[in-house]
C-alpha cells in the first residue's frame, strides 16, 4: 500500500518552501516504511536563510527583551496545546515510545521556559564610582546570525535546546535539523511562525553536509551549536573555528555506572536498565556500562539479566499509548546491523552475551528495526565494544575488584559526558564524584541529564568548545559583553534643572 509521504518544506524568511530537487528518505522505524521525503539543500537554500536572519536581526535586536520573552510565552502555550502531535511525530519518525517522547518534549518545554525568563538573564553589572566620578557596566548584546545543527536522536529536545535562548538572547537563527527525523522540526517551526516570531527571525533549512559546510563558512553566520557524534563535533568545531565562528558541539558519550557492593539492588536494577535499554540506547546520556565492584556483580546480574528479558519491544507508532511497548525500534536497519556487529566482535574477543536481544521480531511489523534489550558479560577495556559508542539497547559489564578500578577504568574512556555511582556509602560516593572525568555526575541518578537551568557540561571527546548548551553558560554563547565606562564632566548638576 502506498501512503502519503508528510510535507517536509524547508522554511525561509518567513515563507514555506518545498524544493524539487534531491531528497533522502525518511523512515518510521516501527514499520520501516518511507514516510517522508526530506529535501537535501544547498548552498542556494542555506544563502538565502542566511540572507533572511541577517535582514530580520536589526529589528529583532531591538526588540526589548520584555517583548521577544512574550513571543516564547505564546510558544510554550502552543507547545503545550500541540503535544500531544508533537510527541506522536517523534514516536514516528524515530521510534521512541510515546513515554520517552513526552520525557524528552518535556526537557524542550522547560527550555521554553528557560527561555521566557530572559529579561532577567540578560542583566550586565555595574560598579559606581570605579574610579572617582567614573562607573563601569556591562552589557549582553546578541551576536546576530546564529545556526542549529541537530542530531537523529531527540527530534524536539535539542532543537528546543538552542532556539528558544538564542532568539530570546535577541539574535536570528537558522536550524538545520536531522535529515533522518525532519517532521518534528517542521511543527516545532509552525509553531514558532504562530506564536508570532517577525518573518526571517527564525528559518529552518533542510540538508546534509554541503548545507552544515555553507552554514561553516558563511561570513555572516556568527555562531553555531551543534550536537551530534564525535567526530562531526570535531570537525564542525575545527572548520567553525578556522573561519571565525563561535562553536559549541556536543559530540557522542560513553557513560559508566559504578555500581559498589552495597548498593540497593532492586532499586539500581531498575535504574540500570532504564539507564541503559530507555530510547532503545539511543542517547548520550545512555548508561551503556555498568562496572561492577567486588560482589555487586553476583548480587546485580540475576535480576539484571531478568529486567532484561522482560522488556517487550514492539511498534511506537499505534494511536493508544496504552497499547505502548517498553521499547521501541532503533532508527535504521543498517544502525541496528551496526550494533548487532559491534555486539559480535565482543564476542569474538571473548565477552559473553548473557541476555541476547538480537533476535527480536515483532510480528506485526516484521520489517521494523527492532533490537531487543542486550546485556554483555566480561567486557575489557581495550574490546573495540568497549571503546566505540554502540547507541543501541546494548550494556556491557566489566568487573572490577575495587572503586579505584573501577574509576580508573571510567576515567581511561575518551569520552567524558556522564557517570553514575550506586552506593549507600556517602564516603564511596564522595570519592566517586570528585574524582571521576566526566561533566555530569549521578550519585544513585543512572541517568545525570541536566535540565535548562544547568549546562549540559560534557568533557573531553563528548564536547567541543568553551560555553556548554543550556542555562547561564547558553546566555554568555548567545551574547557578547559590552563593558561601558562613564564620566561626566561638570559637577554643577543643580544647574541643569534650573534652566
Ligand atoms: P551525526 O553526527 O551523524 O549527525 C548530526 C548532525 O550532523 C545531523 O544534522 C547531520 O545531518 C549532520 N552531519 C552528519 N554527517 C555530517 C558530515 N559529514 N558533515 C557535516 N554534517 C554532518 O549524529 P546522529 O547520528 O544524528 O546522532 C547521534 C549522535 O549524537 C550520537 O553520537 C550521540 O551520542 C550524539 N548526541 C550527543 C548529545 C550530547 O549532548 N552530547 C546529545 C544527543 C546526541
Amino acid at each position: 500500500m502506498t501512503q502519503t509521504l508528510t510535507p517536509c518544506p524547508h522554511f525561509i524568511g518567513g515563507e514555506w518552501l518545498t524544493p524539487t530537487g534531491a531528497t533522502s528518505p525518511v523512515f518510521n522505524p516501527s514499520t520501516g516504511d518511507v514516510i517522508a521525503e526530506c529535501p537535501i539543500g544547498g548552498a542556494a537554500e542555506v544563502n538565502a536563510a542566511v540572507e533572511a536572519a541577517q535582514a530580520a536581526f536589526p529589528a529583532w535586536r531591538e526588540t526589548p527583551a520584555v517583548e521577544r520573552a512574550r513571543v516564547f510565552f505564546k510558544y510554550r502555550q502552543l507547545v503545550e496545546q500541540n503535544f500531544d502531535a508533537i510527541c506522536r511525530t517523534v514516536t514516528r519518525e524515530h521510534g521512541k515510545t510515546y513515554a520517552e517522547a513526552r520525557g524528552s518534549a518535556f526537557r524542550g518545554l522547560e527550555n521554553i521556559e528557560y527561555a521566557c525568563g530572559v529579561p532577567s538573564l540578560l542583566f550586565g553589572d555595574t560598579l559606581e564610582n570605579l574610579a572617582r566620578g567614573v562607573d563601569c557596566e556591562t552589557l549582553l548584546q546578541p551576536l546576530g546570525v546564529t545556526v542549529g545543527i541537530t542530531p537523529f536522536n531527540f527530534p524536539a529536545m535539542v532543537p528546543l535546546w538552542m532556539f528558544p535562548l538564542a532568539l530570546a538572547c535577541g539574535n536570528t537563527f537558522v536550524l538545520k535539523p536531522s535529515e533522518k527525523v525532519p517532521l518534528t522540526a517542521v511543527l516545532l517551526a509552525q509553531l514558532l511562525e504562530q506564536a508570532g516570531c517577525p518573518k526571517g527571525v527564525f528559518n529552518l533549512v533542510h540538508g546534509g553536509r554541503e548545507c552544515v559546510d555553507t552554514l561553516l563558512t558563511h561570513p555572516k553566520v556568527r555562531a553555531v551549536s551543534f550536537v551530534g557524534s564525535t567526530p562531526i563535533a570535531k570537525y564542525i568545531y575545527e572548520t567553525g573555528t578556522r573561519h571565525g565562528k563561535r562553536v559549541q558541539a556536543n559530540g557522542g558519550a560513553k557513560n559508566y555506572i559504578v555500581i559498589m557492593p552495597d548498593a540497593d539492588i532492586p532499586k539500581t536494577v531498575e535504574a540500570l536498565s532504564t539507564a541503559a535499554f530507555g530510547c532503545a540506547g539511543e542517547r548520550c546520556m545512555a548508561g551503556s556500562t555498568a562496572v561492577t565492584v567486588g560482589k555487586a556483580a553476583e548480587r546485580l546480574l540475576p535480576s539484571l539479566v531478568e529486567a532484561a528479558k522482560v522488556i517487550k519491544v514492539g511498534r511506537t507508532d499505534q494511536p493508544a499509548p496504552a497499547s505502548q511497548p517498553d521499547m521501541g525500534p532503533v532508527i535504521t536497519a543498517q544502525h541496528r546491523d551496526r550494533v548487532m556487529n559491534l555486539v559480535a566482535s565482543g564476542e569474538k574477543e571473548g565477552a559473553k552475551v548473557i541476555a541476547d536481544g538480537r533476535s527480536a521480531r515483532v510480528s506485526d511489523a516484521p520489517r521494523g528495526f527492532y533490537l531487543g534489550a542486550t546485556i554483555v558479560d566480561g567486557v575489557e577495556a581495550n574490546m573495540t565494544l568497549a571503546r566505540e559508542e554502540v547507541f543501541g539497547p546494548v550494556l556491557n559489564v566489566m568487573r572490577m575488584d575495587d572503586l579505584d578500578s573501577a574509576i580508573a577504568t571510567a576515567n581511561a574512556s575518551a569520552f567524558g559526558n556522564g557517570a553514575a555511582i550506586f552506593t549507600n556509602s556517602g564516603a564511596a560516593a564522595r570519592e566517586f564524584k570528585h574524582r571521576v572525568k566526566a561533566g555530569m555526575v549521578g550519585i544513585n541518578v543512572g541517568v545525570p541529564a541536566t535540565m535548562a537551568m544547568f549546562p549540559f557540561t560534557g568533557w573531553d571527546d563528548s564536547f567541543y568548545g568553551d560555553l556548554h548548551i543550556q542555562g547561564r553558560e547558553a546566555v554568555q554563547f548567545y551574547t557578547q559583553q559590552k563593558v561601558i565606562t562613564t564620566r561626566w564632566f561638570g559637577g554643577d548638576v543643580g544647574d541643569v534643572w534650573k534652566k
